[in-house]
């Protein structure tokens, strides 16, 4: 091979298979990705062991992309509902799948993503290292956490969260300074005990070469995970998420110099005021390195609505520089998401990343919607239903109440003003009341 990952391949000039595939979907000159990969701007997480995937690039000049989180948990261990849930996921157009088993034996659902899912897969290790070992977490030596990173990787993962900036000085901070939900990163809750109960460093930040290398050797994107994300508005851009972020920027910068690709993984619960402040920081701090947020989550009072608290931050973040976004489903806070949860999930977040889209100007996005306003102008029902992001609930909507006049809808009938206008200026008279 002439190159070891997509960043090593663009600083040497070359254009891989990959960015071809990616620079047509994005409708972008391969030259110009090229670029913004060498630079660290842009990722294509393609572990050379994934043989199923069409890749994707995630860029904040690119389209914004979503991931959909899936996973056995030990009160839910029924891996064929989760296979479900990623026909679903693929379907519905999600272009990652991020795997957070955390119960039984979770290489067979892994392998399978690998060997069969085109969405980008990723891991969380650390979640996978308490259930591989199965022994006291302060037990589970620095190695052995590692060589989970490197099944992983064997297994064809393409992107993995690694919490890496939870070190002692971002632990320290997080004790100094008060916080009112904590630490609720799942993977950061667990290296922090780790830490505290061993007494040494993080070992992903002490053998942060070593990771490296096994990244490098994959071709593995790494997802800097953020332990120190708030988890209530409370906490919304205090001192431990930022100097957590201060840690992630200085470790990205050694990625990039052993052409580790890199994203940043951002908060979490902000009020709507800090979303665009967020992602100027984390821009300005990790070197522009794409930013994956997990939200955010504008209002901490809407459990069953999640979905839509998380997709008004998401829309925010994504037109203000965030390139990828996680879905956040109704079950958010309170149970795993059903199959009805993370369809939900999915359109929201697809919305919201589609309006951002919009916002930034992306080619093709508007289009999209202009088709849409002419379908509706003219009372195409069947285009309207074609071009809707969710045909089948629009459609069931429809159906479910039908209107006397089957050009119009059920919402204002006779007084449809868009049927009324239409045949006004098309030089008709009109008497409504009777119509
Ligand atoms: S009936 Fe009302 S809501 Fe329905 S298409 Fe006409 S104007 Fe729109």
């Amino acid at each position: 091979m002439e190159f070891t990952t997509q960043m090593d391949a663009a600083r040497r000039g070359l254009i891989t298979p990959q960015m071809k595939v990616v620079a047509e979907k994005e409708h972008m000159e391969p030259e110009t990705l090229r670029r913004f990969i060498a630079e660290g701007k842009v990722i294509i997480p393609c572990n050379v062991h994934h043989r199923a995937l069409s890749p994707e690039g995630i860029g904040s000049m690119l389209r914004t992309k979503i991931n959909v989180n899936l996973g056995t948990s030990r009160d839910l261990t029924d891996l064929d509902m989760e296979y479900q849930k990623v026909q679903t996921a693929v379907d519905m157009g999600a272009e990652a799948i991020m795997d957070l088993s955390s119960f039984g034996d979770t290489k067979v659902f892994r392998r399978h993503l690998t060997a069969k899912c085109p969405a980008m897969i990723g891991t969380v290790p650390i979640y996978d290292a308490v259930v591989y070992y199965h022994k006291a977490l302060k037990d589970i030596t620095a190695e052995e956490w590692l060589d989970v990173v490197r099944m992983h990787a064997e297994d064809g993962v393409d992107f993995m969260t690694v919490h890496c900036g939870i070190n002692r000085a971002t632990a320290e901070r997080f004790k100094k300074n008060k916080r009112q939900m904590n630490i609720v990163s799942r993977g950061g809750s667990i290296m922090f005990a780790w830490m505290e109960m061993t007494g040494r460093e993080n070992p992903f930040y002490e053998y942060f070469d070593e990771l490296l290398d096994i990244c490098a050797a994959h071709d593995v994107t790494l997802s800097l995970g953020d332990a120190c994300r708030p988890g209530s508005l409370r906490d919304g851009t205090d001192a431990a998420q930022i100097e957590e972020l201060i840690t992630l920027g200085e470790l990205t910068k050694r990625a990039w110099d052993k052409n580790v690709q890199v994203m940043i993984e951002g908060p979490g619960h902000l009020p709507l005021n800090q979303v665009a402040a967020n992602m100027e920081i984390q821009k300005t701090l990790c070197h522009g390195a794409p930013f994956y947020v997990l939200g955010p989550i504008v209002t901490d009072i809407a459990p069953g609505y999640d979905h839509i608290t998380s997709a008004i931050g998401g829309a925010l973040a994504a037109a203000s520089g965030a390139a990828f976004l996680c879905y956040v489903t109704p079950a958010e806070h309170l149970r795993l998401p059903n199959l009805e949860d993370v369809k939900e999930g999915i359109v929201a977040t697809k919305i919201a990343a589609h309006a951002a889209d919009i916002a930034k100007g992306i080619p093709g996005a508007i289009e999209w919607d202009y088709k849409m306003g002419e379908a509706r102008r003219v009372l195409d029902w069947p285009a309207q239903f074609e071009l809707a992001i969710d045909s089948e609930k629009a459609h069931r909507y429809r159906e479910s109440s039908k209107p006397e006049k089957e050009d119009t809808c059920s919402m204002c009938g006779n007084f449809c003003a868009v049927k009324n206008i239409n045949r006004i200026l098309d030089g008709e008279d009109i008497t409504v009341f009777d119509e």
